[in-house]
């Protein structure tokens, strides 16, 4: 059938909004009718890494309504409203032990551009379109999906709130709840602001986490931080940082998390660590770490990198949505719902005043 996807040609030029062809679920799949698609770093990342003339369509957090079912797909209906997160094998022996962010096909169902089967679920004048982003490619009116990355949510869900949960809130707040798991005696510090770390810091206030520094160069962000639970802000350029983050927790922090990836910004974040500290990185792109060897091992420290805050979505995604209906985690004051067509200036707010863009599609 027909729909309108957002396509890009590559890293030097914005999205056109153009009309495509989808194809029929095959029998694992579902096809969804996206109404939000919030916007990440790695569709950024992956489209500044992709060749001239190419086109693809990214976005991996959509959410919609489900408008038709492949035959073996029994637990997902028509109708249905779901939340759409990376896509997984189900059956390797990482799926298998509940690490489905570690499926051993990780990169061949969520990065190579077509289905599993090396079909292509959108074309374009007949020939095909580099999709199947995370099992989605969601910047897009439909977006073909699978029985494994789909979360069926409650039918009053506000989609696009929920959006983001498929990928960047899932992965701030997974990296605490899952991976750092402090407790209400712990101090937990998190360098950027941004979508993913404040998704951290609000889920470290849901857990009790007595102490929450938040870190960044913009007072803005850290001002909503602070609304978020955040008990100290922080200014990244503070030349001082480390010694007012041992100050603050008296003589380091227990937990540690950098959604930035600059190796400054990291090697800081570690040496910020009391001992027998953990730190997990999630920052990608801005190139290879520079650690203090004898500080690591001095202090007996942990750094760990994390995917999707080694969560399963069927788990967390509602998990999320439970919390933030009681208050806990109030997701939606960190988005900005702007329409699909506008997805070039939602991209450019990115870096000035929009922490988490969502786009809206209006039925036409
Ligand atoms: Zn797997
Ligand atoms: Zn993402």
């Amino acid at each position: 059938m027909r729909t309108q996807a957002a396509v890009s040609y590559g890293p030097d030029t914005g999205f056109t909004i153009e009309d495509v062809e989808i194809a029929d679920p095959r029998p694992d799949e579902i096809l969804v009718r996206v109404t939000a698609a919030g916007i990440c770093h790695t569709d950024l990342v992956t489209k500044a890494m992709m060749p001239a003339g190419v086109p693809a369509v990214y976005g991996h957090e959509g959410a919609g309504i489900v408008e038709a079912t492949g035959a073996e797909v029994t637990d997902v209906r028509p109708g249905d409203r779901v939340v759409l997160s990376y896509n997984s094998c189900g059956t390797c022996g990482s799926c298998a032990a509940g690490s489905r962010a570690y499926c051993a096909r990780f990169a061949a169902l969520n990065n190579a551009g077509r289905r599993p089967d090396g079909s292509a679920a959108l074309s374009l004048d007949g020939s095909d379109v580099w999709s199947s982003f995370f099992g989605q490619s969601s910047f897009a009116r439909h977006a073909m999906a699978t029985r494994e990355n789909v979360v069926v949510v409650a039918a009053d869900t506000d989609l696009v709130t929920a959006a983001p949960m498929g990928c960047g809130f899932q992965t701030g707040a997974g990296s605490v709840v899952n991976v750092l798991r402090p407790e209400p005696d712990s101090s937990l510090v998190v360098f950027g602001c941004g979508g993913v770390g404040l998704a951290a810091v609000m889920a470290a206030n849901a857990l009790g986490t007595g102490t929450v520094i938040a870190v960044d160069l913009a007072k803005q962000r850290r001002d909503l931080a602070a609304q978020l639970g955040a008990t100290h802000t922080l200014d990244g350029a503070d030349a001082d940082l480390v010694e007012r983050i041992r100050e603050l927790t008296g003589g380091g922090a227990t937990h540690a998390f950098d959604t930035t990836g600059v190796p400054a910004v990291v090697r800081n974040a570690a040496l910020a660590l009391g001992r027998l500290g953990s730190l997990v990185v999630v920052g990608l792109g801005a190139g290879d770490l520079n650690l203090d060897t004898m500080d690591l091992i001095g202090g007996g420290k942990t750094v760990r990198g994390s995917i999707e805050g080694d969560a399963n979505p069927k788990e967390l995604v509602p998990l999320l949505l439970s919390w933030q209906a009681e208050g806990r985690f109030p997701a939606e004051r960190l988005i900005t719902a702007l329409p699909f067509e506008r997805i070039d200036e939602a991209v450019a707010r990115m870096r000035t005043d929009v922490v988490k863009p969502v786009l809206t599609f209006a039925t036409s």
